[in-house]
């Protein structure tokens, strides 16, 4: 399997370290303040569909995901509210009871979206011992200095430092904002502990008096201690290039003398309506909200299936009816081979087993193995079809082993429409445009818009 490497900048094979047949893998999961939204979520069906596409090629997984639950600040400068507080001010509720709800609420989307949950998962409010150890350590190799406000880490010290982003430090300090914190050595030393001012409700005892971990040191801290100094996968979204890894890599470099992981794997940002996601806009949508309005869960699956995980996602309501109409015809396509007679060519099934495999190893390529589904279910009705895409599906986790006929039905748009849009696809293929043009303009007239998609193409209502 190829996968892409944030740390190299090129597709590289994957092999686990030290010849094991298990991939240790980290994730970094949700910061609790808040429920998951679909961005949120489209970060953690990449890693799903990672830890499903190793597991289709016979590794096992040991996969920790972290629940940060303190540190976290409202800024990415060593400054602001720590985003727990501030949902617990504003709630008017202790933090840990935030936590706990926010926690709750992030799996059971897990549960909706089908999404595996990793091996170990661990918040950050449990391992601060572990923490402090960590920051020990870093202070005694020279790594970590104190001042009146924290603990820092001195990134002069890191000559590596801007690895992962290619980003040159100097490049940075040109940039820097006006700093606050005169005590730092350099502008972009962030903190890795910080001290609590008596009203801050999160703090433990420590070396350096009362305080609270930096947001980076827990997934150093706790990929080290599940995991061992050097793991194969990282995973995370694209925003953690710059800030949140750089910094995990240079502590966990400054205490082993190792970049701990090999592989870092990003997943590009969904955008909603073409621009940020966020509270104050009301597009921060989360999969039930979806479903309230009547895109399940696997609507919503399938939608973030269909774009590449290294490429942005545009989420608009039109292009979510296009996935339903797709997932709709994959559905159809599925079950018209569920009581099929055997009747495929073993060669021919093999050729689509390679294909899917083929593109699922070239840097998890989900929506060409969509397309290698969907070109299968073409064939006449047979069961052995119907169970090669249930194999499929151990890696797109679509639940198409518990789909029935009536959520066929419940489909709004006409046997005849999906139909004609056939013909127009299979005329399409055959470069025979007249036929193509017309199917299109009869689809047109009844009401419908057909886009073509890297799947096949999706069938929307005007
Ligand atoms: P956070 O709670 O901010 O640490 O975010 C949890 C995960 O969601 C991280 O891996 C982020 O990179 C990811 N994430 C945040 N916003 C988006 C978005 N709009 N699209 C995709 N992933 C996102
Ligand atoms: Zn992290």
């Amino acid at each position: 399997m190829k996968f892409y490497n944030t740390l190299t900048g090129k597709k590289e094979d994957f092999k686990p370290m030290d010849n094991s047949n298990t991939v240790r893998m980290y994730s970094c999961g949700l910061t609790v303040y808040n429920y998951a939204h679909i961005g949120n979520l489209r970060t953690y069906i990449f890693m799903d569909i990672l830890r499903r596409a190793l597991k289709y090629n016979g590794y096992d997984i040991k996969g920790v995901m972290n629940i940060t639950d303190v540190g976290h600040l409202v800024s990415d400068g060593d400054d602001g509210e720590d985003k727990m507080e501030k949902t617990a001010r504003a709630q008017n509720k202790d933090p840990y009871a935030i936590a706990e709800y926010y926690t709750k609420a992030f799996l059971e989307d897990f549960k909706r979206l089908n999404i595996g949950l990793p091996e170990i998962i661990c918040k950050a409010t449990d391992h601060i011992q572990e923490m402090e150890d960590f920051v020990t350590e870093l202070i005694n190799k020279g790594y970590g200095y104190e001042t009146s406000d924290g603990i820092y880490y001195d990134i002069s010290k890191f000559s590596k430092y801007g690895i992962l982003s290619g980003a040159k430090i100097d490049d940075r300090k040109s940039g820097a904002r006006v700093e606050v914190n005169t005590e730092k050595r350099n502008p972009y030393d962030f903190a890795i502990w910080k001290k609590a001012p008596k009203e801050h409700l999160m703090q433990w005892e420590s070396p350096w008096g009362m305080g609270y971990p930096g947001w980076h040191i827990e997934c150093s801290a706790m990929s080290e201690k599940y995991l061992g100094e050097e793991f194969d996968i990282h995973t995370g979204g694209v925003d953690h290039i710059p800030i949140h890894h750089e910094n995990e890599i240079a502590q966990s470099y400054g205490k082993s003398g190792k970049i701990h992981a090999k592989f870092w794997m990003h997943g590009e940002f969904m955008l909603v309506d073409g621009g940020k996601m966020s509270k104050s806009l009301g597009n921060d949508y989360r999969v039930t909200e979806l479903a309230e309005k009547g895109y399940s869960p696997m609507v919503f699956r399938f939608f973030c299936l269909n774009a590449h995980y290294r490429k942005k996602l545009n989420f608009t309501f039109e292009a979510l009816d296009g996935a339903k109409s797709g997932y709709e015809r994959l559905i159809a396509g599925l079950l018209k081979h569920k009581d099929g007679e055997n009747t495929t060519d073993a060669k021919l099934l093999s050729e689509y087993e390679k294909e899917f495999f083929d593109a699922i190893s070239d840097d998890l390529n989900i929506p060409a193995g969509l397309g290698v589904l969907f070109s299968m279910l073409k064939n006449p009705a047979s069961k052995d079809i119907y169970n090669l895409a249930l194999k499929f599906d151990s890696v797109l986790g679509l639940k198409l082993d518990e789909v029935k006929q009536e959520e066929q039905q419940e489909s709004d748009i006409p046997q005849e429409v999906i139909a004609l849009a056939e013909e127009m696809q299979q005329a399409r293929k055959e470069k025979n445009w007249a036929v193509a043009d017309s199917a299109r303009a009869k689809l047109t007239e009844m009401g419908y818009i057909v886009k073509n998609t890297p799947s096949g193409y999706e069938l929307t209502k005007k």
